[in-house]
């Protein structure tokens, strides 16, 4: 996908099946299967997918999955099944001829264990960044909070996916909205954690934005009342997604989902009264 001189790659870290009630929150099962099976223990699908961004400036990495450090221990006490037919996030990245070296920027949109797993890894006994030469952008308020565990939140945020990037001093804390290269910003978008930062691309009069969990899946940004039960503060991210909602829909911008496993792009069009994504790109 190209967006004026910027071309963006959607690459993924395989696909973790979890609990439909998380990523569904209120909505009852008997209208989020029909758009969505679950397996037999309950679980839905919801892909890892990372995007790169390549500037005329920088490669940039969006998000980094869930990475290699899984424990059979962690998924089952979790529900979790991670299903990687393919490989991880670095054979994705090798299929498009790109190594970790080459990534100069990672964006983290947050810390939960899905989006910032692979930032490490650990290579002879030693638990390092995952891209040696990359600058990780993290707000400071996600640093925080992800630092100030409480019972509800300890179950997702994990030291060892990010003090290393500190360690190393690749590791930069914003406050607030940031300009990372010409054409790509970052953006507050609090509700689904406090310090969540969304993507946007805008480059020859197109636009692009990667939602991160402001919307796990289109039906997310379609309706607003649907969030997931993982939100800190559900009512702020619904406030958040009205925002977005008509940002998206007024400027034909093209929507990247992270866990959709249906839509990897798609535009936000009104149909009789009523939001409605339209795919431009299927998974
Ligand atoms: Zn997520």
């Amino acid at each position: 996908m190209k967006i004026g001189d910027i071309e963006l790659l959607p690459v993924t870290d395989g696909t973790v099946w979890n609990d439909g009630g998380g990523a569904f929150g209120l909505v009852p099962k008997t209208t989020w299967e029909k758009l969505l099976p679950c397996d037999s223990c309950n679980r839905i699908p919801m892909v890892l997918r990372c995007i790169v961004i390549r500037t005329p400036q920088a490669t940039i990495l969006v998000e980094t999955g869930m990475g290699d450090k899984v424990t059979p221990e962690m998924a089952a006490l979790n529900n979790v099944h991670l299903s990687r037919p393919d490989g991880w996030l670095l054979d994705s990245l090798a299929t498009q001829g790109i190594s970790p070296n080459d990534v100069d920027i990672v964006l983290l949109t947050h810390l939960h264990s899905d989006h910032s797993g692979g930032s490490t890894r650990i290579i002879d006994g030693e638990l390092v960044p995952t891209f040696p030469r990359a600058q990780y952008w993290v707000q400071e308020r996600e640093w925080e909070d992800a630092h100030h565990l409480n019972e509800r939140t300890r179950g997702t945020y994990f030291g060892f996916n990010y003090d290393p990037l500190e360690q190393a001093k690749q590791l930069r804390l914003l406050n607030g909205d940031a300009s990372v290269t010409q054409g790509v910003r970052l953006v507050t978008a609090p509700g689904h954690t406090r310090g969540l930062q969304i993507v946007t691309i805008e480059s020859g009069g197109q636009t692009a934005v990667f939602l991160g969990d402001a919307a796990f899946f289109h039906w997310q940004i379609e309706k607003l009342a649907w969030v997931s039960a993982y939100d800190i503060d559900p009512n702020t991210n619904i406030e958040t997604k009205r925002i977005w909602q008509k940002w998206l829909a007024e400027r034909q911008a093209l929507i990247l989902f992270q866990h959709d496993p249906m839509i990897i792009a798609g535009k936000l069009i009104v149909e009789s009264n009523r939001y409605k994504v339209e795919a431009v790109l299927q998974a």
